[in-house]
């Protein structure tokens, strides 16, 4: 006689700060396996029922703190079974887990620009990471993908596609245990990998991918793609990030899965056809190597940090990238074409003809301010009182120095070489590095190449040199932390530049370096390298200089050690900050922690270049920082001799460089050190002064006698621009924002076809006067309702010694207003010349 089960429920309310997310999901499940009973979970606050067995079953049900739910037992050990979970849920679950620290929402306020506030279209914050715009369709770049060649294929012999799923799965099954029995983990991470266990092994995935290859006669790929997409849109709908987060575990045992039965899949090489916009959670350093540049208009990354190692590829081939946008699934679709707009820090969804016309002003202006700047191209860089400054580009392929030398590089200060083994099954050989680097140093033509040696680790891995699994990566086997371990590829590699060098002006650079016996192992192998081509005849630099990173922070106090061993420094910024911050260079949510205008940071760079000096050794900078215009005059101050930056930025840096005084940089970099925050700091920066802070308050290319603006938003714009073109502002948004901050207090329309709009402000260098006749007239709220014809914009500097300029001028210039002779005349007059004179003899204007 067949027994029937009794049922057993029992009610609770979810105590988990975080809801029921994968770990404690996993937990759960793994004590119903011990069952034969039939196990669910309800959440009643939305009616969803989870199979206990799954944990992607339990975490889609998506319980919330405080949710009431029902568990519910039925089948022949439901007695036994219902007594351990009762006892599960009312002692172990509310110690599951523990509540997230909180996440520094703090994020850079969004300036929008006047005309596209008023143009009607939807606007998405973000943060940039890499400036410029970009314009183009989107492609969801998703981190799974099956191998290119599957997408044309019919499929199937069946059952050998569920054997290749299910050897698969019990590969990743016995890997895991692996790694789980192998200890030395954290207990976070142990509880990953039990995660990943759990969903590797997740009756209701597996059923489903089984059944997609039955029933639909998917392949073993599309039917692993096809649940992840399945089970990742319920998950992504969760209302608790930590559950939608959870989508990162499925990818992950999905693209295991993938990589088992394919090797590598088709997202290392994605392709675009047209102007594209990519959006991804992340990309690789190998993912963004493979995309087709000229068809890359910018990219979108969920998860960055500013100096992770795609974000500064894709800064130095110019991609404008942003982050932080919240919900972009929300906002996109693909094949949708969107404007990414990196100098302000927004995606515009919609692009109407107010849209078309900013964008087509912003490349306007965009040509003419790279005019400006390529100016630079064949001048050396020095500052205002004669101080010279080396301006090199980083670069990581040999067709980058190409590059690099026609923008007007001094040569290659960083060559980052493990961009060449990445994205592929073993390292390059002798042969094939050694062609790259004697391309390098041809291309450079006797200009300096220094070469990194490989620095893998960190968020630069690859799969052949495999170190045990460790809890923090970026402190622990990278760069020439693991020389010794591959001290074959170490060989190749010296082997290959120094045959290089015979063709060019080459240098050797360690990466991470932390002691004097690292400097000394990596000698010895050079000079191991050196004797076996002295043996076999091949040329090579036998006085080539050897010279070390600094990113990890103790090296700045023994520097003078390390001169007896090395030749040269170079600051990699992009770590140091890191270490010495401590803080994670690729995590954005500490990214407002990571900061190169810290009074400690310029202290500690300060200190390096001194000592460096004081031991007669060259120092450059490589990192980011060193890019930054806007800490140019600290790194002048430091007495930096050469700095090394994206290829976009040389000429920029170089036109920098001659604004300043190097005496007045020493000094505003000992402020900037006793300042208190790295917001002082740029209070500091913004005071400083330039060469040309004392030019004339009007010239010729500030009048424009045919301006095409449409609206007063356009007007001030066009103002600030030519502003900017002129050299008297570097922060066109800040000078609007101060000439928007008056306007809104009181139209400054004053009547007669005339507007003055006016401000007083930090962001302009010199007193400006700046005078534009419309080719037609624009509605702009005057005093006697008319539309204005002539704008006469001024700018003072608010200094603390401004005095009464502003209302002296201002004034002088609404009396003149009044005069109809006044007005006649420039409504009439004929070339911009004869509105300078004419204005500095009715405004007594002399130089400020
Ligand atoms: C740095 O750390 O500043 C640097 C230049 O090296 P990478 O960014 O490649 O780590
Ligand atoms: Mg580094």
């Amino acid at each position: 006689m067949s027994v029937i089960p009794e049922k057993y429920e029992y009610q609770f309310v979810c105590p988990l700060p975080n809801g029921f997310h994968a770990r404690p999901a996993s937990r759960f499940e793994q004590l119903v396996c011990n069952f034969a009973s039939r196990v669910s979970v309800q959440n009643l606050s939305n009616g969803k029922i989870a199979n206990a067995r799954s944990i992607l079953s339990l975490v889609s049900a998506d319980i919330k703190q405080g949710d009431e739910c029902v568990l519910k037992v039925v089948g022949d050990d439901c007695n036994v079974a219902y007594q351990e979970l009762v006892r599960f849920v009312r002692e172990e679950l509310p110690t599951c887990d523990e509540a997230l620290p909180q996440v520094d929402e703090s994020r850079q306020e969004t300036f929008v620009p006047h005309v596209l506030r008023v143009a009607g279209v939807e606007i998405v914050p973000g943060k940039t990471v890499v400036s410029g715009f970009g314009r183009g369709r989107v492609v969801f770049v998703k981190s799974l993908a099956c191998p290119v060649e599957l997408d044309d294929s019919e499929v199937v012999d069946v059952q050998a596609e569920l054997q290749k799923v299910d050897e698969a799965i019990e590969k990743q099954q016995s890997d895991l245990k692996v790694k789980l029995g192998a200890g030395g983990m954290s207990t976070m991470e142990r509880d990953v990998f039990k995660a990943h266990l759990s969903i590797a092994n997740d009756v209701e995935l597996i059923e489903k991918i089984h059944s997609l290859i039955e029933e639909k006669g998917l392949c073993a790929g599309k039917a692993i793609l096809e649940s992840f997409s399945c089970f990742s849109d319920i998950l992504g709908k969760a209302e608790s990030v930590l559950i939608r987060e959870r989508v990162v575990d499925l990818r992950d045992v999905c693209s295991q899965l993938l990589t088992q039965i394919y090797g590598s899949t088709a997202n290392d090489h994605i392709v675009l056809t047209e102007p594209s916009v990519c959006v991804a959670d992340d990309l690789t350093p190998s993912q963004f190597i493979n995309l087709d540049k000229s068809l890359l208009s910018a990219l979108i990354l969920t998860q960055v940090g500013s100096t992770s190692h795609t974000v500064i590829l894709a800064r130095s081939f110019g991609i404008p990238t942003l982050t932080g946008i919240c919900n972009i699934d929300g906002h996109l679709a693909a094949g949708q074409e969107v404007v990414v707009d990196a100098n302000y820090g927004f995606l515009l969804t919609d692009i109407n003809d107010q849209v078309e016309r900013f964008y087509h002003r912003r490349q306007r202006h965009h040509d003419l301010q790279q005019e400006q700047i390529n100016a630079y191209r064949d001048r050396p860089a020095q500052t205002y009182d004669g101080k010279r400054l080396e301006v090199m580009a980083n670069v990581a392929t040999a067709g980058e120095v190409k590059a690099a030398m026609e923008s007007g590089a001094e040569g290659v200060g960083l060559f980052r070489t493990e961009m060449l083994f990445l994205s592929r099954d073993h390292a390059p050989s002798e042969q094939e590095q050694f062609h790259e680097y004697k391309t390098a140093a041809e291309f450079a033509a006797g200009r300096p190449v220094i070469i990194r040696t490989f620095d893998i680790g960190g968020d630069k891995t690859v799969n052949y040199m495999q170190t045990a699994a460790e809890d923090n990566p970026v402190l622990g086997c990278r760069g020439v932390r693991v020389y010794k371990q591959y001290e074959d590829l170490l060989e190749d590699q010296l082997r290959a530049i120094l045959r290089a060098s015979a063709f060019g002006h080459v240098k050797i650079m360690i990466p991470m370096v932390t002691c004097i016996e690292e400097v000394q192992y990596v000698r010895s192998v050079l000079q191991k390298v050196q004797s076996k081509l002295d043996a076999a005849s091949i040329a090579y630099d036998a006085d080539i200089s050897l010279g070390i990173m600094v990113e990890v922070p103790s090296v700045a106090f023994f520097i003078p050690q390390l001169a007896e061993v090395i030749d040269f420094l170079s600051i990699g910024t992009n770590d140091l900050t890191q270490y010495f911050l401590a803080v994670d260079r690729c995590n954005g949510q500490v990214s407002s922690l990571y900061q190169s205008r810290h009074p400690g940071l310029l202290g500690i760079i300060r200190k390096i270049i001194d000592d460096a000096h004081q031991h007669g050794l060259w120092v450059g900078m490589c990192g980011e920082m060193a890019g930054q215009v806007e800490c140019l005059p600290l790194l002048l101050g430091a007495g930096i001799d050469e700095v090394s930056v994206s290829i976009p930025y040389v000429n920029e840096v170089k036109a920098g460089c001659c604004e300043y005084d190097s005496t007045q940089c020493r000094g505003l970099l000992q402020q900037a050190i006793e300042a208190k925050t790295p917001a002082q700091v740029d209070a500091i920066l913004l005071g400083c002064e330039h060469h040309g802070s004392d030019r004339s308050v009007i010239d010729v290319s500030l009048v424009d006698l045919e301006a095409d603006c449409v609206s007063k938003q356009e007007v001030i714009q066009y103002v600030t621009d030519r502003l900017c073109l002129n050299g008297r502002t570097r922060n066109c948004r800040g000078l609007e924002d101060d000439f928007w901050k008056r306007e809104s207090v009181y139209s400054t329309g004053l009547g007669y076809g005339f507007a003055v709009p006016h401000c007083k402000t930090p962001h302009i260098r010199a007193n400006s006067i700046c005078v534009l006749r419309l080719r037609e007239p624009i509605e702009w709220d005057s005093i006697d309702s008319k539309p204005v014809k002539i704008v006469i914009a001024m700018t003072i500097r608010d200094v603390q010694d401004a005095g009464t300029v502003h209302m002296q001028i201002f004034s002088k210039l609404a009396r003149s207003i009044m005069h109809e002779d006044f007005r006649r005349h420039l409504e009439t007059i004929k070339n911009c010349d004869e509105v300078v004179a004419y204005l500095h003899q009715k405004l007594e204007l002399g130089c400020e």
